[in-house]
Parts: structure tokens; sequence; C-alpha cells
């Protein structure tokens, strides 16, 4: 079996038009604030490409950029002026911080009603308790993918291999709130394989390039591969069964790869995320989603 590609660049351009359509119900541009402190290249680009997106959509997006030397005090003053401005929907704080900035207590001080990257404990909370709320964005996307494949959660067994609070942990929140039977695997977990080889629906987001082989994933599953990793020539050796990657490894001087070996696991897989352009696409579409449900809430729309 050959598994069918989940597109993500699709199943995002759909959440896209929804945002679209709700701008227009709403009669208003959103307004969607997202917080950079200091020089992060990474972090430079993602809250970049988040204000672009939204503005994009019609929603009013904006960068605020602080020094890397800013004070928590100071940050924390910033979040609560964002609180009270009644024209901010959303606020996100890109992670990580510099470290005289503990991100839990800045987490923590972003209202509720305008957490659009869904970390705030009171949204974790409505989360895990099947409550609506505004979800974390990765794994939304995720749900998104494996509803676009038509392929049942209901009564799936589904493993998520990771537990961070921003991907795994939601995820299996998400999973078991969709009446899937969930198993949770991490680092401590004895004989991944035999847990992983269950797994009707499988996510992946570990941060380890390829660990999930092909003879991990059980025929016919759904797998969703939230990993991102770049990887050097060193690691040539490794991925030479994949000509696609080989190629752009030997091209480029690095290639991204994903927690899954995409060359191997599509072979038994039925529906598979390539990496790019399964996953990470629908990150910035779930935080757009959030920002006008976020609004709709608050203004009771
Ligand atoms: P994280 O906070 O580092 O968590 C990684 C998880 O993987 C942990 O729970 C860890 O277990 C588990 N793990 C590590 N080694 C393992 C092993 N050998 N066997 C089983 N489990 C193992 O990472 P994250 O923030 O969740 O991100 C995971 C990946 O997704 C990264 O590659 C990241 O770049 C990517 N990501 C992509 C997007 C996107 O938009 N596409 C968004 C977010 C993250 P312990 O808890 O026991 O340490």
């Amino acid at each position: 079996m050959t598994a069918q590609l989940i597109d993500g660049k699709a199943v995002a351009a759909t959440v896209e038009g929804e945002v679209r359509d709700e701008i227009a119900r709403l009669g208003f541009s959103p307004g969607l604030v997202a917080v950079r402190v200091g020089n992060d290249p990474a972090s430079e680009i993602y809250v970049r490409n988040k204000a672009r997106k939204a503005r994009e959509l019609g929603l009013r997006g904006d960068e605020l950029i602080f020094s890397e030397s800013m004070s928590a005090a100071d940050l924390l003053a910033e979040i609560a002026r964002l609180n009270a401005d009644d024209s901010v929907d959303g606020i996100l704080v890109q992670l990580p911080l510099p470290k005289q900035i503990g991100s839990r207590k800045v987490i923590d001080a972003i209202d509720p009603a305008k957490d659009v990257d869904g970390f705030h404990p009171f949204n974790v909370g409505l989360l895990h308790l099947g409550r609506p709320t505004l979800a974390p964005c990765t794994p939304a996307g995720c749900i998104r993918l494996i509803e676009s494949t038509g392929v049942p959660i209901e009564g799936a067994q589904a493993v998520v291999v990771g537990r961070s609070d921003i991907v795994g942990k939601p995820m299996a929140a998400m999973l078991l709130g969709r009446n899937a039977t969930v198993s949770v695997c991490h680092s401590r977990t004895r004989d991944l394989g035999a847990i992983t080889r269950e797994a009707d629906i499988l996510v992946a987001a570990i941060g380890r390039p390829i660990m999930i082989t092909g003879e991990m994933v059980k025929p016919g599953a759904v797998v969703i591969d939230v990993g991102m990793n770049r990887v050097e020539p060193s690691f040539a050796d490794r991925i030479a069964h994949d000509a696609d990657k080989t190629r752009l490894l030997e091209k480029a001087g690095s290639v991204l790869l994903g927690d899954v070996d995409f060359a191997r696991a599509r072979e038994v897989a039925s529906w598979i995320t390539p990496v790019p352009g399964g996953v990470g696409p629908m990150t910035i579409a779930m935080l757009m989603k959030n920002t006008v449900t976020a609004a709709a809430a608050r203004r009771h729309a």
C-alpha cells in the first residue's frame, strides 16, 4: 500500500476561507497582536509570518518587538495594557522568552479570553474538561488534518508520541474528546514500537528526525508527523533510502525531516502528512481561526 498524502496547504486554505467568511459575518476586523522579545531569528520569522497572514486574511495583525534585555515586569505591564485594550482580540507571546523572563508567569498573565495560543491554564483546563475553549493551534490543526481524510476518530486506537504542553498533551485531550482510545508515549515508554503498531491514528510530536520507522506503523494507519528537524550532511547515511530527501540534502546542504521516516512509512500507512507541507501550514491557519473565535466570543457577536 502507498499512503495518500494529507495536503496541509490545501486544508489550511480551507480554514483560511472559513476565517475570511467569519470576518465578513462579524463585520469588523479582529485584532491580533504578536509579541516578540529579543532577536531569535526563528522567532523573528514566525512572528512576522503570523502578523502578515493575519493582515492577508483581513484581520488587524500587529507585531510588538521588545529588546532582549526587557525585564519580566515590563513585559507583564505590556500584557496588562493589551488585556485592557478593547481593540485587541488575540495576544500571542512568541516562545521561548529570554531567560530573565519566566514564560509561565507571562502565559498566566494573558487574559484567557484573548489567549489565542490556548496555553493559559484556564483554557487548558477547559480543553481537558471537554468544554469549548481556545485550543492550542498545532494539535487543533492535526485534528483538522485527520478529519480531512474521512477516517473516523471515534472508536479508533490513537497513539500520541510526545507529551509536551503545546502539542502532545492537548493532542491527546482532543482525540479523547472525539472518543478515540488514546495512548500517550514519551521518553520513558517501554517498547514504543509495540504501542505505535496498535495505532489506527499515529501522531508523532517528538523532535527526533525519522525516529518512527516503517516497522512501527500499523498497516493502514493515518500518520500525522508534527516533527520539524533540520539535519546536516552528517545525517546522509540515515536517509540514503529516501531519494527525494537525499537530493534535497545534497542540493541545499541541509534538509527538513519529520519525526517519521516518510519514505518507509508511506508504504505502510493509508494516509500520511509530508514534512514540510503537512502540519506546518495548519498552525498559523488555526491561530487565525482562534483569533476570530476569540473576537466573536468576547464581543458576543
Ligand atoms: P518537546 O517539548 O521537546 O517534547 C518532545 C516530546 O517527545 C517529550 O514529551 C519527550 O518525552 C518525547 N520524546 C523524546 N524522546 C523520545 C523517545 N526517544 N521516545 C519517545 N518519546 C520521546 O517538543 P514539542 O514542542 O512537543 O515539539 C515536538 C516536535 O514538533 C518538534 O520537532 C517541533 O519542532 C515540532 N513542532 C512543530 C510545529 C508545527 O507547527 N509544525 C509546532 C510545534 C512543534 P519526555 O516528556 O519524557 O521528555
